[in-house]
């Protein structure tokens, strides 16, 4: 690596925003960031839709902020690490790079029914067994058949060669590198329900399920490695990571041995745990998902969510029971618990491990005695008890305890809430030094993919935390709550 060489450029394209992150080399600390909101349409009810041009031309944008500056040059950069939020599909013109429709949003439902249809014809077990993952409109296959099926022409372009397809990893690299490289990484292919995640292929049953052509698809690579160049202000830089956001947050809190478990506590908390080099794939609602391949070594991960994590903070304020999102750690710490209240917040139905999508939320338990601070305790406990429920799902799927629970986004600077959740499921609470884990992780792997950083035990090296949450002794007190949340999720779904 040349001397001048002295930062990695992580590029982050989220739900709702979009940044670009310079890291240090030397210490991987970020030293400049730009972010630019990332609009979405919502033509119909439950139909989400991004515009994939504009998505590439935001992200730019943030990169040519950095180095506007002046106190960066972009031949200063070794590489460059991209994430991105994973399932949303693309389809474009070759020749053009331009795409050829909306983007379908990962929370699009617009297949929802044909999703049921799959279901009814029993294809759950052979998706699950190939894919890891359940029949949802929620992963990009059925997205992408939708796409050919109702762009006009699509289906004779792609026979002619003339269309590419791929989630926004694969669009944002052909973009960025001119049309040179039509990629995608082994985690982001393992979110489309197209791809064999047991021998790391495109499977070609499912291709045929979905009537995708295997010629449009890109090919998918590892997560660190030389993936093509990006021309900017006349210098190249190499593009050398890639990863899906939950895998690239993953990766950013350095959990790369067996059992190790990190929850990005954000609107909604993503729990993944590391199951090592073989994949299991279990009856229960988990999914089973690739977590990385570097260097040859591929990790898999159990993955659990959560819906409403951060957003019960977000909505104590909207009703005006809190003045900031960051007062929840004061108003509920002025109680010495929720007296027995219990917020479910099923505000959007309820994900791991009940998968109800129809059930509402609901408030329950409260007396003439309850006060504001109680409430707010109760949101905050809902956010731990979720998670709990997850995190031991995911320790008797593997047969074996997790470790320290490693926290990162926006919640978990609420140290409150880490507390209760090292209550919760007895372990401790480790909370990341950087709170964006996810951009981190790309700027390790392109750190590995330029050869600026050895491998993944270097990454466990420099990875640190702000803050440990030790566990209470008071494991009846836990018992109680546990035991008492259970009763108030059972009210709210049998309310429904
Ligand atoms: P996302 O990436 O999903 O937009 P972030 O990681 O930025 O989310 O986190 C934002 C979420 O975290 C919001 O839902 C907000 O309500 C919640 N949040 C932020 N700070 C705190 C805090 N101090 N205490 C509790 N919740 C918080």
């Amino acid at each position: 690596m040349p001397g001048k060489k002295k930062f990695i450029l992580a590029l982050d394209e989220g739900t709702t925003s979009c940044r670009a992150v310079l890291y240090s080399l030397h210490d991987m600390r970020a030293v400049c960031s730009f972010s630019e909101p990332v609009p979405a349409v919502y033509p119909f009810g439950g139909w989400v839709e991004q515009d994939a041009d504009d998505i590439y031309y935001r992200l730019m944008l943030c990169v040519r902020r950095i180095f506007d500056s002046a106190a960066y040059d972009p031949a200063e950069v070794a590489a460059i690490g991209l994430t991105n939020q994973r399932e949303a599909v693309v389809i474009w013109d070759r020749k053009t790079g331009n795409a050829l429709a909306p983007c379908i949003g990962w929370q699009c439902r617009r297949t929802a029914e044909y999703c049921e249809g799959l279901k009814k014809r029993g294809l759950g077990d052979m998706i699950k067994r190939k894919t890891g993952l359940v029949i949802d409109a929620y992963f990009s296959a059925t997205k992408l058949k939708w796409l050919l099926d109702n762009t006009p022409g699509a289906h004779e372009k792609a026979a002619k060669g003339e269309l590419l397809a791929g989630t926004l990893d694969s669009y944002l690299v052909y973009r960025m590198t001119g049309g040179a490289s039509h990629i995608t990484d082994v985690t982001n292919a393992s979110r489309t329900m197209l791809f064999n995640i047991n021998d790391m292929k495109w499977d070609g049953e499912l291709l045929s399920l979905f009537g995708v052509p295997g010629c449009i698809l890109p090919r998918v690579v590892e997560c660190a490695g030389r993936f093509g160049e990006m021309s900017f202000g006349g210098v190249r830089i190499p593009v050398c990571g890639i990863a899906g956001d939950q895998q690239a947050s993953l990766i950013g809190q350095a959990c790369f041995g067996m059992g190790d478990v990190k929850c990005t506590y954000g609107t909604g908390a993503f729990i993944l745990a590391n199951m090592g080099s073989v994949p299991r794939i279990t009856r229960s609602p988990l999914l089973t998902t690739v977590a990385y391949v570097i260097g040859g070594e591929k990790a898999y991960a159990f993955e659990g969510s959560v819906f409403n994590a951060g957003s019960v903070i977000g909505w104590l304020k909207d009703i005006g029971l809190l003045s900031s999102v960051a007062e929840s750690e004061e108003v509920a710490s002025g109680v010495e618990d929720a007296d027995g209240v219990y917020l479910v917040p099923a505000f959007t139905g309820m994900g791991a491990p009940y998968w109800n999508m129809n059930c509402r939320a609901s408030l329950l338990g409260m007396t003439r005695a309850t006060t504001r601070g109680h409430i707010v305790r109760a949101g905050l406990e809902s956010i731990a008890l979720q998670c709990g429920e997850v995190y031991d799902l995911m320790a008797d799927a593997l047969g074996s305890p997790l470790g320290a629970l490693r926290a990162d986004g926006g919640a978990s600077r609420n140290g409150l809430l880490l507390s209760v959740q090292a209550d919760v499921i007895g372990a401790q609470v480790r909370r990341s030094r950087e709170k964006e884990s996810t951009s981190l992780g790309a700027a390790y792997l392109a750190g590995i993919g330029c050869g600026a950083i050895d491998g993944t035990d270097e990454i466990v090296r420099k990875h640190s935390f702000d803050a440990t949450f030790e566990p209470s002794t008071d494991g009846g007190k836990t018992v109680k709550l546990k035991e008492g949340w259970k009763a108030a999720v059972r009210a709210t779904l049998d309310a429904q």
